[in-house]
């Protein structure tokens, strides 16, 4: 069946009793078992939910995958799969990883042996030379944030597969409508859900998709033991989200590849970083593994010191920390997703002081346009 198709008929049989349309909201902590020697298909609210579970079935049709696992976070979802690794292992990871991926590497799995090594994943010889005897995963992302860099997925995992390592790639901002890593032989599929699946910047959530059993049996056991599970009212959340997630990326998407020509034509405008542009670096690996260049986009005002003004007057995309929403979101990367990260190591990343990242939402074009038109005025 057809995209679309899929979206809306996945991951539930109408129930049996009622033929409700949507899935119901099973808010129950324990399941009656019928006997000892015969027990139910759910047991304990933490092991399975019958909400969780359709919302964990759709992610695995949508992915191509056969094992979903649906988190209290995307950051949960990161910190179970990295849990897929023993004290003394090692993991190559893209050096633009999401900021919270950063801290969870630096800052808490070194702290259990776990250790890491950043390299620019776009350089495949860089990774092959990070690469040691210790090494058990590369933890990718692409496009990376803010910069948009690329990596070739399908490359890295036959560099995985050639040195036995696992792999494991954060597809948040393109979901499995643009891009899907298992068809290219990724192993782990992870997935921050409060972004684009879950669409309306109303609930907190990640999913994780894999397609072996015995990586599945390991993260369930994971996800039943650290016990990082997502509700069941947010697990319909998300559901209700995903039935209009092509609609929702067409549109935006759409929006935001006229804005990405827009600005680079714009004087005020230094540098624009989108997988849509011509000059877009890896632009033709991304065109290869991926259906389309996404709804996010950056770019850096040629005012280095131009950005509190810029700020003070952009009206219609939110100034927040998130992406992925109907609304459009702004964001700046020095004071907000990477401020955590040393600033020698944002200016290796080129993220400066005057670098925005824009989520594109489903208001009027027109309607963005002008209010960046006008608050590119004001800067020099
Ligand atoms: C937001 C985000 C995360 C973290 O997800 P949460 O749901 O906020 O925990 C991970 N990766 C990427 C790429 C993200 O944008």
């Amino acid at each position: 069946m057809d995209w679309e198709t899929r979206l809306i008929h996945s991951g539930y049989d109408l129930c049996e009793h009622t033929g409700a349309v949507s899935i119901p909201i099973y808010h129950a902590s324990t399941f009656r078992q019928p006997s000892i020697d015969n027990f139910g298909p759910f047991e304990y609210g933490r092991s399975g939910n019958p909400t969780r579970q359709a919302l964990e079935g759709l992610m695995a049709v949508l992915e191509g995958g056969m094992y979903g696992f649906a988190f209290s976070s995307g950051m949960a979802a990161i910190s179970s799969a990295l849990s897929l690794l023993c004290a003394g292992e090692h993991l190559v990871v893209s050096r633009d990883v999401y900021g919270g991926t950063y801290r969870a590497l630096t800052g808490l799995f070194n702290r259990f042996g776990i250790t890491h090594s950043f390299v620019d994943t776009s350089d495949l010889d860089a990774i092959q030379a990070a690469i040691t005897a210790q090494t058990k995963a590369l933890f990718l992302e692409t496009p990376s944030n803010p910069i948009l860099r690329i990596t070739d997925l399908a490359a890295c995992a036959s560099i995985a597969k050639r040195h036995g390592l696992f792999t494991i790639v954060d597809n948040t901002f393109m979901t499995p409508y643009l891009q899907r890593p298992l068809e290219l032989g990724i192993d782990v599929v992870v997935h921050s859900a409060t972004k684009f699946l879950g669409g309306h910047s109303d609930t907190i959530a990640g999913v994780a998709v894999v397609n072996d059993e015995l990586l599945a049996r390991r993260l369930r056991m994971v996800q039943n033991t650290f016990g990082a599970v997502l509700g069941p009212q947010d697990c319909w959340l998300v559901q209700r989200g995903i039935r209009t997630l092509k609609v929702r990326m067409d549109a935006q998407q759409e929006k935001a590849a006229k804005l990405a020509a827009w600005l680079l034509a714009h004087p005020k405008v230094a540098a624009v970083y989108y997988p849509g542009l011509s000059a877009h670096p890896g632009r033709e690996v991304h065109a290869a593994q991926s259906s389309g260049p996404g709804c996010v986009l950056s770019f850096t005002l040629a005012d280095r010191q131009g950005a509190r003004a810029f700020l003070e007057r952009v009206r219609l995309p939110l100034l927040a920390v998130s992406l992925g929403g109907v609304e459009s979101i702004l964001s700046h990367p020095t004071t907000m997703s990477h401020a955590s990260m040393p600033k020698k190591y944002q200016e290796i990343l080129g993220i400066e002081e005057s670098l925005f990242r824009l989520s594109v939402g489903l208001e009027s074009y027109a309607d963005l346009e002008n209010d960046l038109a006008q608050a590119l005025d004001i800067v020099d």
